[in-house]
């Protein structure tokens, strides 16, 4: 009976990008992606969004430009992004951002003083000495994490508002020279929400999201029941889940994980892209964080808010972690060592494993 469960999940397992299983019979059924879906790679990542009976060309073609346009104000490695800009005057000047810019920026400062720092948006230095995405990850010296840490200071990131319905939101600065921002933790959500208020426009009566396992479901299932969404077994191959959450639409999950982007070093350790920056959990900081935390995923209305507290949660452990996720009004799962699942109880009660 579990076996045949298992091989049900995984023929339901379909765009799987991140941590996070959409679970779509009909798609899988037909053994391609439905017509009713388009799937890109923007934004570092593969984004899928499925419309249903809603899809047509000219809505995909809007949902995904918004998607490039937000590729555009917030990569960390492209050089002519927005945020390239506010890098490139790292300790020397402010720099006038747009609304977007200054508003995810100002939501990450509010995690980064929640978490004193355990996130933090200006871990741009560290993320690159790791350089864990790209195709040369490696252990840095000690000396090179010592002087990327000294550059992580999120109260060295100055925003200042602009006047009221000035043509700019207002101004970042990083005060220091080298100081650089990565809000890699942040945005896909910031970009799901974006993505949110353009089905409700449209009036779009169903559909996924799925920006890189940063998922968002819309509307409700033809069938009046709830969605699911399988969440990554965190020892097993991708696409095999641990359990399914159940939820209505209108909703958000984030997850962030051990192995979404990890690389395995000379000495066989495998190294992650979570980085530990307070030493939260006995892991030493400037490192991928090591906590005992394989996953979480965190539900909330908030993509944004969902997927900096994916991020936030990982690295605080456990029992700071549901603290933080109650305190901003989302349920939050977690998979331990072992493959223990603990979580909020609204989180439990909707997950079957
Ligand atoms: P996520 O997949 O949402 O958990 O975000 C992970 C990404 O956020 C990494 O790939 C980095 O770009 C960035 N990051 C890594 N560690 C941190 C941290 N402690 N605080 C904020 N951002 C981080
Ligand atoms: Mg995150």
């Amino acid at each position: 009976m579990i076996n045949q469960n298992k091989m049900i999940r995984k023929c339901f397992s379909i765009a799987v990008s991140g941590l996070l299983i959409l679970l779509l019979p009909a798609a899988c059924s037909k053994g391609v992606l439905s017509a009713a879906s388009r799937v890109e790679f923007v934004m570092g990542t593969l984004c899928r969004i499925d419309l249903f009976e809603d899809g047509n060309p000219a809505l995909y073609n809007r949902l995904f430009t918004r998607l490039a346009e937000l590729e555009s104000i917030f990569s960390a490695n492209r050089d002519d992004s927005e945020l390239a800009r506010v890098n490139h005057n790292a300790g020397l000047n402010a720099v006038a951002v747009s609304a977007e810019l200054f508003t995810v920026l100002e939501r990450a400062l509010y995690f980064a003083e929640a978490t004193d720092g355990a996130f933090d948006p200006t871990v741009g230095p560290l993320v690159k000495l790791w350089g864990i995405a790209t195709d040369h990850p490696r252990v840095p010296a000690d000396w090179e994490i010592d002087a990327a840490l000294a550059l992580v200071n999120w109260e060295e990131l100055e925003l200042v508002a602009g006047v009221k319905d000035a043509p700019i939101a207002g101004t970042a600065f990083l005060k220091r020279e080298g100081m650089a921002l990565d809000l890699g933790a942040i945005v896909k959500g910031y970009a799901a929400d974006e993505l949110v208020s353009i089905l409700r426009e449209a009036e779009v009566t169903r559909a996924i999201i799925d920006l890189g396992g940063n998922i968002y479901v819309w509307g409700k299932k033809d069938n009046g029941e709830p969605w699911n969404v399988g969440i990554q077994d965190p020892g097993a191959e991708r696409g095999d889940s641990i359990g399914i959450l159940e939820l209505e639409g209108g909703i958000s999950v984030v997850s962030s994980g051990v192995y979404e982007r990890f690389f395995t070093g000379d000495n066989g350790k495998r190294y992650h892209h979570i980085m530990e920056l307070r030493e939260n959990g006995g892991g030493r900081r400037g490192y991928p964080a090591e906590n005992g935390v394989l996953s979480t995923a965190v539900i909330a209305a908030s993509s944004m808010d969902a997927d900096a507290l994916s991020t936030s949660c990982f690295v605080l452990g456990v029992e700071k972690g549901l603290v933080l996720a109650a305190a901003n009004g989302a349920e939050i799962l977690y998979i331990i060592e072992e493959k223990r699942v603990l979580g909020s109880p609204g989180a439990m009660a909707i997950f079957t494993y």
